[in-house]
């Protein structure tokens, strides 16, 4: 069904011809209604491929051949289901290289600064699940003589998980690794935007897991994603991506008094204090300050820290050297090796995220760097150069809203209890970042800011086996870490033994 062009058939390998999207029972089938879509190149506007739309029959399919897996999945030993996702995580490794790729045409990520490492970190993740997985220890309690009881960790039984464009292929890892670790099984639903680097990592699990016990179903959001969360048979749904979306997700969930994981979005605050900015570290906290606002990402990242906080007293420095180095970085075509930077990922974000840059600038915000994209009928790729706005406070839409793209708003700060506040003055709650030297500071700030994820002098991304997960409206529940997938993805059994 994939049907490539020219241009870029050389340098992607894409999925199998044959292969549709829709891994069900353990075969690629084409949809019940034979619907499909086109998955296009963000950085070229050019059409990548042509993959199967699922819609509810497709879904019920793949939840009936779920549900007909799982009383066998669950019995088997968890080393056992690890030794399958370190296998996984093997095979991931081998084929980095090409699956790394077919995500940077997909989703416009930048091949060096982004695809490579997501693709690596997500063998990462099912290597780390594959080992420590076989921790599924449920608890003793002494409840007095005579009485022996204990609990153990169930599965659930079906586990639909939807996820995001913006890194796919991690958030696959991740929802495979813990899903399938458990002893749940599980329907996959990837993103209509960028499904293909996922669909490859399904070509490498197809002939991996017993028929039934991961299956994909492509589609769009309404036809397939919304099927697959009403449910009446799919216990858990573990939803990422965007709040508005969560808030249906949630709502049908509820309905049912089935479980589910929220992971939304974010509006991360970043806070300079003084002494960051000395000789000394002022390099690393600019670096740190770009990183986090994940720049070489498009700004596309839910842990954006796109409301920087600069301490007054440094904000001259910090701010000429933000500025001076995010003009060095490079953007273009998500392929090319030299490019920092990519693609927006489609029209539509490509619009909001140039409307946000153009009532901001009418608003009369300073540009510090950037300026007003084409418009999307004049860009030739969707490429916006990263902006930063000053002149604007925390009441503005592009302080509020989260622009998931390349723009920043800088604030300057005096008053600690004031900036702590403007930090928390947000619905959202997913991330944030604190720079400073002083260790009784960090604390302060940190106990503070009301965020699942707080990051001091760093700005990396997630690390396997770290619990990571949103306060606020950012999300429900958290996963990556072991304690998190047995809390996420198991139920607790108690058996009370009178001896
Ligand atoms: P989105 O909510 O539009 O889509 C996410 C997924 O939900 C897609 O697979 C989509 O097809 C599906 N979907 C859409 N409508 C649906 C419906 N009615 N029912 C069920 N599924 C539906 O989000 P997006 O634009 O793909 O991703 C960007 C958003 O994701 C941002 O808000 C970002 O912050 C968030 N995100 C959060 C995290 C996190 O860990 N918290 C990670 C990555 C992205």
């Amino acid at each position: 069904m994939n049907t490539l062009t020219d241009n870029v058939a050389a340098e992607v390998v894409l999925p199998s011809a044959g292969i549709t999207g829709l891994l069900i029972n353990g075969e690629w089938r084409t949809p019940a209604k034979g619907k499909t879509l086109d998955v296009e190149n963000p950085s070229r506007r050019t059409k990548l491929a042509t993959i199967g739309a699922s819609d509810a029959d497709d879904v019920n399919a793949a939840v009936a051949a779920a549900s007909a897996a799982f009383p066998k999945w669950r019995r088997l030993a968890s080393r056992a289901r690890g030794a399958l996702l370190t296998e996984l995580g093997n095979r991931v490794t081998a084929n980095a290289e090409e699956i790394a790729r077919v995500l940077a045409a997909e989703s416009g990520n930048a091949l060096r600064t982004q695809s490579r490492p997501e693709v690596l970190g997500a063998a990462e993740v099912l290597r780390y699940y594959g080992g420590v997985i076989a921790e599924q220890k449920g608890e003793t309690l002494p409840l007095g003589p005579g009485i022996f009881s204990y609990s153990t960790r169930e599965p659930l039984g079906v586990v639909g998980a939807i996820i995001p464009w913006n890194s796919p292929v991690v958030l696959a890892a991740v929802k495979i690794g813990m899903a399938l670790g458990t002893g749940n099984t599980l329907v996959l639903k990837p993103a209509e935007d960028a499904p293909l680097a996922v669909i490859k990592i399904a070509e490498l699990a197809a002939d991996l897991f017993p028929a039934g016990v991961f299956n994909v179903v492509t589609g769009t959001g309404l036809e397939a994603g919304a099927p697959l969360s009403a449910h009446p048979s799919v216990a858990k749904v573990s939803f990422t991506g965007s709040l508005e979306v969560g808030k249906l997700v949630g709502h049908a969930v509820a309905d049912r008094i089935a479980r589910s994981t929220l992971e939304l979005g974010g509006k991360s605050p970043c806070i300079v204090y003084p002494d960051a900015a000395t000789p000394e570290h002022i390099d690393a906290t600019v670096t740190g300050i770009i990183n986090a606002m994940r720049f070489a990402r498009q700004g596309q990242s839910c842990t954006a820290g796109s409301r920087l906080y600069v301490h007054k007293s440094v904000w001259e420095p910090v701010m000429a050297k933000v500025v001076a180095k995010v003009q060095e970085m490079k953007i273009g075509d998500a392929l090319d090796e030299a490019n920092d930077i990519g693609a927006i990922i489609n029209a539509e974000r490509y619009s909001e995220v140039r409307a946000f840059i153009d009532e901001a600038i009418n608003k009369g915000a300073t540009v510090l760097t950037g300026a007003l994209p084409p418009k999307v009928e004049d860009a030739k790729g969707f490429f916006p150069a990263p902006v930063i706005f000053s002149g604007v406070d925390n009441s503005w839409r592009v302080t509020r809203e989260e622009v998931f793209g390349p723009v920043l708003v800088a604030i300057p700060w005096t008053d600690e209890e004031e900036v702590l506040n403007w930090a928390n003055d947000t619905v959202y709650g997913l991330a944030a970042y604190v720079f400073t030297n002083d260790l009784t500071t960090a604390l302060r700030a940190t106990e503070r800011i009301d965020a699942g994820w707080l990051q001091v002098n760093r700005a990396g991304g997630q690390i396997p086996g770290m619990s990571y997960g949103g306060a606020k409206q950012s999300g429900i529940g958290a996963e990556y870490s072991i304690e998190g997938a047995l809390e996420a993805y198991t139920s607790r059994k108690s058996v009370t033994i009178n001896v």
